[in-house]
């Protein structure tokens, strides 16, 4: 009897230290119950150091090993073209002095949101375009443009995903406008797994225009067919690529033109993605919210979190993966309810197009 009550007592004191290591391993989970692999949270860094934290293409607040299972349900945001200064500059046509006031209440606002939800979102990720200001033609202007935005952001409680869009690297990027958005944001293209699921960040710049940067985009190409081949070994749930061009905006046969990719690159390479098993890509740059089908395999197009080019408002999409599907909404800043259901499906997981 005696032996039996010291068993109970140092039972009841092991997993009471045991809860005592293992807390700080959970700090960035909260308990919720979209993951159960640690987050390494150092990733939060001050507005100074701020950068997406990757090493050799990969994504580093995940752990790899423990994120390639399928665990349960879970969700992530999906954000574009937040692009602190196209307000005053390309909507007010303000020629000199012009700030981006309007950008960071859009972005604080898409931070809070994100930061409020239940349960807590995975990761956001912003599709490109974070910045206005070109980097060859207004580089001071994007500089601040860029303090800004490292201080809204670093107010997120999530891992935070960036892809770099047009306006990052330029229209036709070359090795110094590359060179200098790794060093100042992260890498232009990465994966990572979160999950069970496998999620592919691409520099779509190559695709629209590689004349600057030939022998970069060749190597993009060499990285990308590696990460093809990483599905086909190992079959994840599924698998996501993040870009920010869309390959087209409504259909495949659409034509040619400034936001969507050449078409017969589009089909050769949305046939590749299909063929690996890829059956989600999520962009921007349109600023409208759009999408359609290659076969069974959905390109989504998430109007900005910053100015509108059409009838939607600034806001975000929330993706509900569950097994066997994935669910998205697009919700206006501040509009989408706090508590996500996930027995409730999302009721525009067709595109419906403006
Ligand atoms: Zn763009």
């Amino acid at each position: 009897m005696i032996i039996m009550n010291n068993l109970l007592l140092i039972c009841i004191i092991l997993s009471l230290v045991h809860c005592c290591i293992c807390a700080p391993l959970s700090v960035g989970n909260r308990g919720e119950a979209n993951s159960q692999c640690s987050i390494d949270t150092s990733y939060i860094s001050s507005p100074g150091d701020f950068k997406i934290p990757t090493k050799d293409r990969k994504y580093l607040p995940f752990d790899e090993n423990c994120e390639k299972s399928w665990k349960e349900p879970f969700m992530f945001v999906q954000a574009a073209d937040t692009q602190f200064g196209m307000q005053e500059k390309f909507i007010e046509k303000i020629k000199e002095n012009y700030g981006w006031s309007k950008e960071i209440e859009w972005s604080t606002q898409l931070v809070a949101d994100v930061n409020g939800l239940t349960p807590r979102p995975k990761f956001l990720v912003v599709c490109g375009d974070l910045m206005d200001a070109w980097p060859k033609t207004e580089p001071e202007i994007r500089k601040r443009q860029m303090v800004d935005f490292k201080r809204v952001f670093t107010g997120l409680e999530v891992p935070l995903v960036c892809v770099c869009g047009n306006h990052d690297i330029g229209n036709t990027p070359n090795n110094e406008t590359i060179i200098s958005y790794k060093k100042d944001i992260g890498d232009d293209y990465f994966s990572f797994w979160a999950n069970g699921v496998f999620f592919i960040v691409i520099n779509s710049q190559f695709f629209k225009d590689a004349t600057g940067s030939k022998e970069l985009a060749a190597e993009h190409e060499e990285w990308l067919e590696a990460q093809l081949e990483v599905l086909r070994i190992e079959k994840p749930k599924h698998a996501v690529v993040f870009q920010h061009i869309p390959w087209f905006m409504v259909s495949p046969d659409e034509d040619d033109e400034y936001f969507n990719v050449e078409k017969v690159l589009r089909k050769e390479k949305l046939e590749r993605f299909h063929d690996a098993g890829i059956r989600y890509v999520f962009t921007g740059h349109y600023h409208r919210n759009a999408g359609g089908f290659y076969k069974d395999l959905e390109v989504v197009v998430t109007s900005a979190a910053g100015v509108q080019l059409g009838d939607d408002d600034p806001g975000y999409r929330i993706v509900k993966v569950f097994k066997d599907k994935m669910e998205h909404e697009y919700y206006n800043l501040g509009k989408a309810p706090r508590e996500i259901n996930f027995t409730a499906p999302s009721t525009n997981h067709i595109v419906t197009l403006n």
